[in-house]
């Protein structure tokens, strides 16, 4: 058992979170020499591509993707950079690209334009002759960071401590979480869920269990555990710095819903008072947010969905609607020019985009390709053997609950 408190460790993926912030509007791709001077670890490169301009990157990158031809598949999350989301082959939520990689058999180089444990994922479920790559190997997610296999192994031996080892607690990991973290689900009749399947994966630990470890988005777990009428004094937050997750025995027994104390610090950027903004401004706006943001900004817009749903519902709006959205700057950019016939703005007025998706610069994807051109694989990403197993045991069960 733990009994100490721990020294507190902010990831440093969340210290540099707003390094790319502007109140200017403008996100336009500089030169990965300017870039640099954000101020946030960018892994090192070879230094021909740094001055080089955004124009000479395109024509590199167009020319390696006709060299190259089907050997390689581009995915491109959705908060990805425009100058980057331009080239991708498919397109989505990590979970629909992870699906989508495992079904391009041919392929035998992902490039996963996304952030790091989305990549870990595609490898989990692509096919072994199949190799994933993440262009900049900064690029991390703070969330997922918030979870270290440390702390949760701890945690899940206290909560053993109090509980008992059997049937007492299932744990469900975010999708955002490492593929340790997936495994340590999988290894202990856990499960992996998505933003769109959370509630899905809630029941189906209830049938096996009184409670649920809900790694690592605190907001995410507890707008699920609220909207299923779970009652607010039953779910409690796990501090990993403090003794026993902050809690003593008895509150433990009682509660329903642990929940990690980690969050995404973009979605947690949106407020009521924004919402409330957004309504004086246009009376008849519809407000629609990510279920990562905070249970106030929740309880105050009028929809509330994964980044899947948020694109269908505003490409399926009628036209002449106005919408405000609480999600990754560069997706509401993007759904405002693609559907011109309609008001979309972002709630938050100051322009931040997910700092660690950012780090995907064209340069980088570039960097890769003429790796792959030249023979060399830049950047694999390889999940190792059992961990593997233990973390594809609790994303197939998702995928038998959710399809
Ligand atoms: S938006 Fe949030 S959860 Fe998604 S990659 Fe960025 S920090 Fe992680």
């Amino acid at each position: 058992m733990t009994t100490g408190s721990r020294q507190i460790v902010i990831p440093i993926t969340e210290l540099e979170q707003s390094a790319f912030c502007k109140t200017d509007g403008n996100l336009r791709t500089l030169t990965l020499e300017e870039e640099f001077q954000a101020g946030v670890r960018w892994q090192k490169v070879p230094i021909r591509y740094l001055k080089m301009t955004p124009e000479e990157v395109n024509d590199g990158i167009v020319n390696a993707r006709e060299v190259l031809g089907d050997q390689v598949i581009l995915l491109g999350h959705h908060y990805q950079r425009e100058d980057v989301f331009k080239y991708a082959d498919f397109s989505g939520d990590s979970y629909k690209l992870s699906r989508l990689a495992s079904e391009q058999k041919d392929a035998e180089y992902i490039i996963f334009c996304g952030v790091h444990f989305m990549a870990e994922t595609a490898d989990v479920l692509s096919g072994p002759q199949q190799t994933v790559i993440l262009p900049n190997m900064a690029a991390g997610c703070s969330m997922a960071d918030m979870a270290q296999t440390e702390d949760v192994e701890d945690a899940w031996e206290d909560l053993a401590s109090v509980l008992g080892d059997e049937d007492e607690i299932v744990p469900i990991t975010y999708m955002n979480s490492t593929a340790d973290i997936k495994a340590l689900c999988g290894r202990n009749g856990g499960i992996v869920c998505t933003s769109s399947n959370a509630d899905l994966t809630f029941d189906w630990a209830f049938e096996r269990s009184k409670r649920i470890l809900f790694l690592p988005d605190q907001h995410l777990g507890r707008n699920t555990a609220l909207k299923m009428g779970i009652p607010e004094d039953e779910i409690i937050v796990w501090n990993p710095y403090a003794p026993m997750g902050g809690h003593s025995p008895e509150v433990i027994r009682r509660a329903s819903v642990i929940l990690w104390q980690g969050h995404c610090s973009v979605h947690t950027r949106f407020t009521s008072q924004q919402i409330q903004e957004s309504r004086d401004k246009y009376p008849d706006v519809n407000v629609i947010v990510h279920p990562e943001c905070t249970r106030e900004a929740v309880d105050a817009a009028d929809y509330v969905g994964s980044t899947e749903y948020i694109v269908k519902m505003i490409s399926e709006a009628p036209a002449g609607s106005v919408w405000a959205i609480g999600t990754e700057i560069n997706l509401v950019n993007r759904l405002a020019k693609e559907n011109p016939d309609k008001t979309v703005f972002c709630l938050d007025p100051i322009v931040c985009p997910c700092a660690t998706m950012y780090r995907i610069h064209p340069a980088y994807l570039l960097w890769v390709l003429d790796g792959l051109m030249a023979g060399l694989v830049i950047n694999p990403i390889k999940v190792d053997g059992q961990t593997a197993i233990d973390s594809r045991v609790a994303l197939q069960r998702m995928l038998d609950v959710a399809g």
